[in-house]
């Protein structure tokens, strides 16, 4: 024999049944890295390249110059040097010379300028490096701790699932059928509890005759409005 006060028990169960699992797709749901710090590994690994490339041209600039003060100085050992004594030759030495230093001049004004950047860069890139750091911990605690919420949320599942078999178990069939039936049509909700003459599931005002019968009927007696299992408890 069923009856409903082993439908309202059962109900119970399903009920914390639906809430852990809510809980659980929830808690699975932030499982995966947060978007702040994907997003922050992305612009410190952008900064970090962006500063190898920098410094890769002012490693590249900085040859250049070696390369110009090296041709200057060949040219200026020539100016200065006495084996040259040709006015026009010595003319063009001192013109080639004073292109040099210009171009040389030009260069490591540029090369200060890529030196600034990077130093600017780096400084950015260490404070960013940083707060990667701190949320990467924060992160870390956090992964743990839903990890640890995710596995006592399973944990509690299967033996509430434990419970609703054994429970299920002990109902026969078509009361667990029109159960199921109603759960599926009223948000989970198949059996309601009478309260002061009212259905607990709609809320409508019961015949009399309908709660003597839910009072002490063994049949299973239903709700006039909503349909719900009326229980009297
Ligand atoms: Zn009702």
């Amino acid at each position: 024999m069923t009856t409903v006060a082993e439908l309202f028990a059962l109900q119970e169960t399903d009920l914390a049944i639906d809430s852990a699992r809510q809980r659980l797709e929830e808690v699975a749901s932030r499982l995966h890295d947060p978007e702040d710090l994907v997003s922050l590994r992305e612009e410190v690994s952008h900064r970090r390249k962006e500063l190898l490339d920098l410094r890769h041209r002012q490693r590249e600039m900085e040859w250049e110059v070696e390369e110009l003060r090296r041709k200057a100085k060949a040219v200026e050992d020539k100016l200065y040097g006495g084996t040259v004594r040709n006015p026009k030759e010595l003319q063009d030495l001192q013109a080639d010379l004073d292109s040099l230093k210009r171009q040389l001049a030009r260069k490591e004004d540029a090369l200060l300028e890529l030196m600034l950047q990077g130093d600017e860069l780096e400084a950015t890139l260490h404070e960013r490096e940083a707060l990667l750091a701190r949320r990467e911990e924060e992160w870390q605690a956090e992964h743990a701790s839903l990890l640890a919420q995710k596995e006592s949320l399973e944990g509690e599942l299967a033996v509430l699932q434990e419970r609703r078999a054994q429970q299920a178990g002990r109902i026969n069939g078509s009361a667990l059928r029109l159960y199921q039936e109603l759960r599926g049509r009223r948000q989970g909700k198949a059996v309601a509890r009478v309260e002061r003459g009212l259905c607990g599931g709609c809320r409508i005002s019961l015949p009399t005759s309908l709660l003597q019968q839910a009072r002490s009927s063994d049949a299973l007696v239903q709700c006039t409005s909503c349909e719900r299992i009326l229980y009297v408890g």
